[in-house]
């Protein structure tokens, strides 16, 4: 599988071996509906959906089955008509493995769709904060694998060009590629809603030289629009072109640069596959319930593209195709270079899911055993972004963080290509994705300690506070009972003073009374001698 040129227009960067003829030889095909979907909360970048809905509820078709958790979040629908059987932790295809909130719809068959109003053209009259509104409202994600909330992308203005992301470098991926073939015109219109939104002043749909069938169709449909906002870009078959960054650099000449955004830029770029469930959103008032998935590899008896609902048992997927190969080993989500092992086939699909890649024993990327590493240097000839990947190695085998972080480990696409080349065949990825995790999940616990350490302190601190006010309270208290005991104290002397005042007045009232009726006395008698 491995075979490696030389390449110019990106740095780094390989020109891999295709193997996308083997799912491309039929039509995209929908599937019979599965009795049961689980529907992740989680299926996208930011924070989780919060669920609208409980055990035993009956939802329709394309109901919100959970609301976006705050702005970077994205809402989930259901995929069938049905009754909600359960609200629980299950696996999710994710690389860490986890579990997760979903969402369990047991199907009624009836294929009962919630009341639809499609905007269809009159989006032209509608202001671009409606548009998002929408978007947001349909669960709409980035779906070439990031899964970042379409509406949240858009809301960024002066943006000149929209570039429609068609390149789908993986060796084994051909989801975006059909869906061109097949829904030219749509994407288009998906292209031109965002367009309006943004107000954007062109759009370059970016395909690699690979897929002349998709270029061929798409160009029809530029030729019959007429506008002229459209124009196809062909570019250089080369691993991983299809990276948003690399992509950009590719089109514009420029790096969009270390922590900025391609906004910045004047860039806005979005995946194929975004624009065309846009399209469906605005013309068809259908939120995101499924996609197209390629399964395909050697393990699987017929790979094809299939239209598949999101919820839906992996396993079904693979039945649908034929089945597994007696030799089948390994099922993977996405592709061989970005992808990662499932445990089990049982998982659901979710909106990131553009591959179901079931390989042979020949074609198994992750190998368990590798040679120590012999310094060669080949893996940083290859790396799109300029890293070191060997030391990289060297400190997440050590667990160095601090040496990790010196070395951009954060800038680390995960492309594959150090790992592709090195003849030691180490699983450089896994090592980088291991490192990622225990720094974010080490981030988190201090982050989590240093909420606990304010929690702590403000309690303390809220404590305090109402010791303090306690006592003001008493003291001021006590205060007011000195102050009344004291005017009761002199309140008591006053009447005193006046009662002693009276006496004394009343006491003289007499004595010269007594004395009046002396003199009276004494004259009558003078009188009567005389
Ligand atoms: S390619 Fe492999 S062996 Fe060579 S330097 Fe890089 S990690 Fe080491
Ligand atoms: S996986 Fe990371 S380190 Fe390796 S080539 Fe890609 S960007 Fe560079």
């Amino acid at each position: 599988m491995k075979q490696t040129d030389s390449i110019s227009t990106l740095d780094g960067g390989l020109t891999l071996v295709a193997h996308k003829h083997l799912s491309t030889g039929s039509a995209i095909s929908s599937m019979e509906q599965s009795k049961q979907y689980i529907v992740p909360l989680q299926q996208h970048i930011g924070v989780i959906s919060q669920a609208l809905v409980k055990k035993g509820d009956r939802v329709l078709k394309g109901q919100m089955l959970a609301k976006p958790g705050n702005l970077i979040s994205a809402a989930v629908h259901s995929p069938v008509s049905g009754i909600v059987c359960d609200v629980k932790q299950h696996d999710i295809p994710h690389i860490s493995g986890n579990s997760d909130l979903c969402i369990f719809i047991e199907n009624d068959f009836k294929d009962e769709w919630i009341e639809r109003h499609p905007l269809a053209d009159d989006y032209n009259q509608t202001s671009s904060s409606d548009m998002r509104k929408l978007i947001r409202d349909a669960g709409i994600v980035g779906l070439g694998g990031a899964t970042f909330p379409a509406s949240v992308k858009q809301t960024e203005m002066n943006i000149e060009t929209l570039i429609l992301n068609a390149v789908e470098c993986e060796p084994y991926i051909t989801c975006d590629d059909v869906l061109m073939r097949e829904h030219a015109k749509d994407v288009l219109s998906g292209a031109d809603i965002i367009g309006h939104i943004i107000k954007a002043r062109q759009c370059i749909i970016a395909i690699e030289e690979n897929k002349p069938e998709a270029i061929k169709a798409i160009q029809l449909a530029i030729d019959n629009d007429g506008t002229g906002f459209f124009k196809i870009q062909v570019i250089p078959t080369i691993y991983p072109s299809g990276g948003e960054k690399q992509l950009i650099q590719i089109i514009t000449g420029q790096e969009v640069p270390k922590g900025r955004y391609p906004a910045e830029l004047g860039v806005l770029c979005h995946n194929v596959a975004t624009a065309y469930a846009i399209y469906r959103a605005v013309y068809l008032d259908e939120p995101l319930i499924s996609r197209i998935t390629t399964v395909t590899g050697h393990g699987v008896k017929q790979p094809q593209n299939i239209e598949v609902l999101i919820g839906t048992p992996m396993r079904s997927c693979i039945e649908h195709c034929g089945g597994y190969t007696e030799n089948s080993e390994e099922l993977i989500m996405g592709g061989p270079m970005m992808g990662f092992s499932l445990k089990s086939d049982s998982l659901p699909v979710v909106k990131a899911t553009n591959c179901l890649l079931v390989t042979a024993k020949e074609e198994n990327p992750y190998q368990q055993k590798h040679l120590p590493c012999i310094r060669c240097g080949k893996c940083v000839e290859v790396c799109p972004v300029r890293l070191l990947p060997q030391q990289l190695y060297w400190y997440a085998s050590s667990k160095n963080i601090d040496r990790l972080i010196e070395h951009n480990i954060f800038d680390c696409i995960e492309c594959g290509c150090c790992a592709y080349v090195c003849p030691s065949e180490i699983p450089l990825v896994q090592y980088y994705r291991y490192a990622k995790t225990t720094i974010w999940q080490q981030e988190r616990e201090r982050k989590s300690s240093d909420i606990s350490r304010q929690r702590h302190e403000s309690h303390q601190l809220r404590l305090e506070k109402q010791k303090q006010e306690r006592e003001e309270k008493l003291r001021k208290k006590r205060e007011l009972l000195k102050n009344k005991s004291d005017d009761n104290a002199a309140g008591t002397k006053g009447s005193d003073k006046n009662n002693k005042q009276t006496t004394i007045a009343e006491a003289v009232a007499r004595a010269q009374a007594k004395k009046a009726e002396r003199n009276k006395v004494n004259n009558n008698e003078d009188k009567e001698t005389g």
